[in-house]
């Protein structure tokens, strides 16, 4: 495990550790049909795989019965290996918010917290075992940076809810995974590549991924100005979400160390750059902390920031975390900063934070065994 961050600390790069084994979800088709080719058998045996994976959604070789038996096994061990093993599952809201802490190969953990709603599934995926941006208000920030995760572990989280979604384990009966969010531990655009692998596997057309709607797909991120415009050159129309939290360089400055590097201009302006390229609508995420970042003044400045740009305003209310001396806004300054930044005509919402109880909401994801 790594050591706990001193104050603004800021970690870009992760502890060179094992990387865990290679696996289908790492691969594109081609790769996929190559790395078949490789083990002595033929290309055409990587599409079969590629179907039960990623559209029956199965990992065990029993159900692969178009596969020789003894084939079957082989293909499984050397590209399906298990990369996720789930060490305790908890559930609120009657079963339809439900978290699941995973064990990692090499006993790093991370969260997914799968979300149901009467018109979408979200899965909140974790990108890093642990964070190296360290936000004094967020409790994966304070553990500090493990590892990066490989595009494979990302994708098995999705894959885990689908297949729970599919198997009618979800109240409500069978489903699938409509909206994946980079949302869970770790700063996505700091595992830049593993990132954009997973995002690819999750949009391609089954069976090549899970052909989910790229419109569905939202990164978030603190601000890492350089990676926002690789993103906005991909040409996936992901949704980018910034957490922003204020709009003033001298606050931003403690409350996302990352400003010390890239101001807050530098940031929208990369939003706005990723806005026109991609078309679609940037989220600004914003924690309201009482008496910290919630006071009119600064709403107002948000609205003239934000003024006429493509883009929604997510007011999350601050959520505990331990040993935080924060905590939420006020009912009526919320309220306030609300009609504040509407009035520059502005669209806001305030964030229906799931999960609060399981410690499974925004800023909560610390991975504890306990
Ligand atoms: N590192 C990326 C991805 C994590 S997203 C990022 O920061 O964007 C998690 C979101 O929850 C971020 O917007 C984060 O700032 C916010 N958050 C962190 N701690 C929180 C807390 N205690 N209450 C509410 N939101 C919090």
């Amino acid at each position: 495990m790594s050591e706990q961050p001193k104050t603004g600390q800021l970690t870009f790069v992760a502890p060179r550790r094992a990387k865990p084994q290679r696996h289908l979800a790492d691969l594109t088709m081609a790769e996929r049909r190559a790395a078949v080719a490789e083990l002595g058998e033929k290309p055409f045996r990587a599409d079969q795989l590629s179907r039960h994976y990623f559209t029956r959604l199965t990992g065990s070789p029993e159900q692969m019965t178009d596969l020789p038996g003894a084939l079957r096994e082989r293909l499984v061990e050397q590209l399906m290996p298990p990369l996720l093993t789930s060490v305790r599952e908890i559930t609120c809201d009657g079963g339809m918010t439900r978290k699941t802490l995973w064990k990692l190969f090499d006993g790093s953990l991370v969260e997914s917290v799968l979300m149901r709603y009467s018109d979408r599934v979200t899965m909140c995926v974790s990108s890093q075992a642990g964070c190296g941006m360290n936000c004094p208000f967020c409790a994966t920030g304070q553990a500090g940076l493990t590892r990066n995760m490989s595009t494979a572990e990302i994708v098995e989280q999705v894959v885990a809810g689908a297949r729970a979604l599919a198997g009618g384990e979800v109240p409500g009966g069978p489903g699938r995974v409509t909206n994946v969010v980079f949302m869970g531990m770790g700063e996505p655009m700091a595992n830049y590549k593993a990132v954009i692998g997973a995002v690819r596997r999750l949009v391609d057309p089954a069976p090549e991924g899970l052909g989910i709607s790229a419109r569905g797909v939202t990164v978030s991120t603190v601000g890492l100005v350089p990676a926002i415009g690789k993103l906005a050159d991909e040409g996936l129309p992901v949704t980018l979400a910034v957490s922003l939290h204020a709009p003033d360089d001298e606050l931003r400055d403690t409350l996302v160390p990352i400003n010390t590097r890239w101001k807050v201009a530098e940031v929208l302006d990369a939003a706005w750059k990723y806005a026109a390229k991609t078309k679609r609508r940037v989220s600004i995420e914003y924690a309201l902390i009482k008496d910290i970042n919630d006071q009119e003044w600064r709403a107002d400045l948000l609205g003239r920031l934000l003024k006429g740009k493509l883009v929604h305003v997510n007011l999350i209310p601050l959520n505990p975390t331990p040993g935080s001396k924060w905590t939420a806004s006020r009912p009526e300054d919320e309220r306030a900063f609300v009609r504040r930044l509407e009035s520059h005509g502005v669209a806001v919402t305030v964030r229906d934070t799931r999960g609060r109880e399981i410690d499974g909401a925004c800023g909560q994801l610390a991975a504890a065994p306990q």
